[in-house]
């Protein structure tokens, strides 16, 4: 099972992307967790990109192409993946496309998470508050004026994907609103028709 999430931020890919991943045994490749990795640990990569995650603009298609190749060679994708947050770009996408052709693969589905920009922003808002209250760290782009920012990167740069996806018959639209357990069940009712005998 391979899979694409899509959707702006804040949207929750990342929450279910972390349940599919303990459902299915399939890894979940978050691009922007690796990116942060990289940071932390202080590698040249991590200096290149800090300045631009903190803006909320994107990092390069080539960085992107560098990491995302090398994780999904490693033996924990042979079984399938999930692509979180890691296709922003018609470019990223054709990436992927080219990759998966030369390895025989095949991206099964692309899920779109469907979702209210404001609301994502209160949603926010109320997030950093909490996080704030239990004492622990908030991260250097999580704030309001950044946000939007991602917001419209995501408007800008990776909405095109939803016709591209669409136009290869691999787009499925979620209600991305509701609970945690209802986005899960409508996702997973999806998952269900290609993990089917
Ligand atoms: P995320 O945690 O997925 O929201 O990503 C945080 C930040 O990492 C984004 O705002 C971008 O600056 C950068 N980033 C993560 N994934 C990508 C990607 N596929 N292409 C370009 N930039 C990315």
């Amino acid at each position: 099972m391979i899979l694409i999430l899509l959707g702006p931020p804040g949207a929750g890919k990342g929450t279910q992307a972390q349940r599919i991943v303990e459902e299915r045994g399939i890894p979940q490749l978050s691009t922007g967790d690796m990116l942060r990795a990289a940071i932390a640990s202080g590698s040249s990569l991590g200096k290149k990109v800090q300045g631009i995650m903190d803006r909320g603009d994107l990092v390069s298609d080539e960085i992107i192409e560098q990491i995302v190749t090398a994780r999904i060679k490693e033996p924990d994708c042979k079984k399938g993946f999930i692509l979180d947050g890691a296709v922003r770009t018609v470019g990223q996408a054709k990436m992927i496309d080219r990759v998966m052709k030369k390895q025989k693969r095949e991206l099964d589905v692309v899920i779109e998470l469907v979702v209210d920009e404001e609301e994502l922003v209160n949603r926010l808002k109320r997030r950093i508050e909490e996080t704030r209250a239990a004492g622990k760290p908030v991260r250097a782009d999580d704030n309001e004026e950044t946000f939007r920012r991602r917001q419209a990167v995501y408007r800008e740069q990776t909405a095109p994907l939803i016709p591209y996806y669409e136009s290869q018959g691999k787009l499925r639209k979620v209600d991305g609103m509701g609970s945690v357990a209802e986005v899960a069940a409508e996702i997973d009712a999806i998952l269900d028709e290609f993990t089917a005998d």
